[in-house]
C-alpha cells in the first residue's frame, strides 16, 4: 500500500514537472542564485572577522586570509572557471581595502604576504574553476557514452528477438508445410470414398444428404487448411516500384467502413518526405491491414487511429500505426510476436507474426512501444526499400 502511494506521489511528481518546465527552470534559477549569494556572504562575513578583530591579533588574521579561500573553492566547483574567477576577484575586492588600510603602513611585511595571498586567490580560482569544468564535460561525455551505448543494446536486443521471431516464423512455415501436407493427402482420400459412395446410392436415397454434408464439410477442412498455409508461410515478396502514400490511402479506406461503425476516426499523418519504395505491396498492404485491424479491434468503444509515415533516419522510412486503446498489457508484450500467441477470444494469433515476417523479408523491421493514449506499431522499411 505504502509502496503503491508513494509510486503514486512520484508519477504526479513527474507529471507536474513535465507539465511545468518553467517552473524548474525557475527553481534551478532560485537555487544557483542562492548559492551565489552563499559564496557572497561567506567572503563578507570573512571581510567582517578581520575588520572586527584587533590588528595585534595577527595570528587570527592569518587564518581568516586563508578561510577566503572556501567560498572561491566552492564557487568554482560549481560554476567552473567563471564563478572560480568571479569569486576569487570578489574576495580581493573585499579583502584588499583592509589591507591597505590596516596593514599598508603598520606592517609592510606582511602586507606584501597579504597581497602574494591576493593572487593565490586568483589563482586558486582560476585553476579550480578550470578543473571543474574539465570534470564537468568529462562526466556529461560519459553521460552521452552511456546513453549511447543504452541505446545500442535496445537496438540490438530488438535486433536479436527479431531474429528469434524469424526464426521461429521458419519453423512454423515448415511445420506448416508437413501438416498441411499430412492433413490435405487423407482429405483427398476421404472425399473421393464418399464420392463413390455416393455414387453408390440411388438418387431418391436420403443418405445423398448425409454424402453432400459430408463433402461439404471436407472442402471446408481444405479451405482451412490452405488458409492457414497462406497466413503461415508468405511467399518472397515480388518487389514494384509503389507510390507509399496511395498504398496507405487503400488500407486507410479498407479499414474506414469498419472503423465508422465503431466511432473510430481514421486520421493520416503523411510526412514522410520520400513517397515511392520499391516493395511488395499486397504484403505491405496485408501486414498494414493486419495493424490497423488489431487498432480497431482494441478500441472497441471509438477513438483515434492514426496512420503515420515519416523518415528513419539512416534506415529509411517509418510507418506508425497508432491506437488509443490503452496500449499493450506489459505482462505480454515479449509474446505479442510469437506466432499463435493471442489475449482474443476469437484470435488466431497470426497478424503481427505474420506482419513482423513480412517486415524482415523486406529487409526492415516492426516493433511497437505504449503511447500515451495506446499502442504504436512501427514498420521500418530500409532505405534500399
Ligand atoms: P490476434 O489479433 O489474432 O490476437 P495478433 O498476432 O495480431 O493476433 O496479436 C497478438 C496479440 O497482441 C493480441 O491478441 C493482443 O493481445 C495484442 N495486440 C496486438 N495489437 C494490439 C493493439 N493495437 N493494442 C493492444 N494489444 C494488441
Amino acid at each position: 500500500m505504502k509502496k503503491d502511494a508513494s509510486a503514486q506521489v512520484l508519477s504526479k511528481k513527474k507529471q507536474h514537472s513535465a507539465e511545468h518546465p518553467r517552473s524548474i527552470r525557475m527553481q534551478i534559477q532560485r537555487s544557483t542564485a542562492a548559492y551565489a549569494f552563499g559564496v557572497a556572504a561567506a567572503t563578507l562575513s570573512i571581510t567582517a572577522l578581520h575588520l572586527a578583530t584587533p590588528l595585534d591579533r595577527i595570528v587570527l588574521h592569518q587564518i581568516y586570509q586563508r578561510l577566503y579561500y572556501i567560498p572561491i573553492i566552492a564557487a568554482a566547483v560549481k560554476f567552473g572557471l567563471r564563478g572560480g574567477l568571479l569569486a576569487a576577484l570578489f574576495a580581493s575586492v573585499a579583502y584588499i581595502p583592509h589591507v591597505l588600510l590596516h596593514w599598508q603602513h603598520s606592517n609592510p611585511d606582511y602586507a606584501l604576504n597579504q597581497y602574494a595571498e591576493i593572487v593565490l586567490f586568483n589563482v586558486v580560482g582560476i585553476v579550480t574553476g578550470a578543473l571543474g569544468d574539465r570534470s564537468r564535460a568529462a562526466r556529461a561525455r560519459a553521460e552521452q557514452t552511456a546513453a549511447e551505448l543504452q541505446r545500442a543494446y535496445a537496438e540490438l536486443r530488438q535486433t536479436f528477438e527479431q531474429l528469434l521471431r524469424a526464426d521461429r516464423l521458419i519453423s512454423l512455415g515448415e511445420l506448416s508445410a508437413a501438416i498441411v501436407h499430412e492433413v490435405r493427402n487423407p482429405l483427398g482420400a476421404i472425399k473421393g470414398a464418399v464420392e463413390i459412395m455416393e455414387d453408390g446410392l440411388s438418387p431418391n436415397s436420403s443418405r445423398r444428404e448425409f454424402a453432400a454434408i459430408a463433402k461439404r464439410e471436407i472442402e471446408r477442412l481444405d479451405r482451412l487448411v490452405e488458409e492457414f498455409l497462406r497466413f503461415a508461410r508468405s511467399p518472397k515478396p515480388v518487389v514494384e516500384r509503389t507510390d507509399l502514400h496511395e498504398l496507405i490511402e487503400a488500407v486507410a479506406s479498407l479499414v474506414e467502413r469498419q472503423a465508422a461503425t465503431q466511432g473510430v476516426a481514421v486520421a493520416r499523418e503523411l510526412t514522410s518526405p520520400r513517397t515511392t519504395v520499391i516493395v511488395d505491396a499486397s504484403q505491405i498492404r496485408q501486414a498494414l491491414l493486419n495493424l490497423c485491424l488489431n487498432a480497431l479491434q482494441a478500441m472497441p468503444k471509438g477513438g483515434r487511429l492514426t496512420i503515420r509515415t515519416c523518415s528513419d533516419g539512416e534506415k529509411g522510412i517509418a510507418i506508425e500505426i497508432e491506437d488509443e486503446g490503452g496500449g499493450v498489457d506489459p505482462k505480454i508484450s515479449a509474446r505479442i510476436f510469437d506466432p499463435f500467441f493471442t489475449t482474443k477470444e476469437r484470435g488466431l494469433g497470426l497478424g503481427l507474426s505474420i506482419a513482423c515476417k513480412i517486415a524482415i523479408e523486406h529487409g526492415g523491421a516492426l516493433t511497437f512501444r505504449n503511447g500515451e493514449r495506446g499502442a504504436v506499431f512501427r514498420l521500418t522499411l530500409p532505405a534500399s526499400a
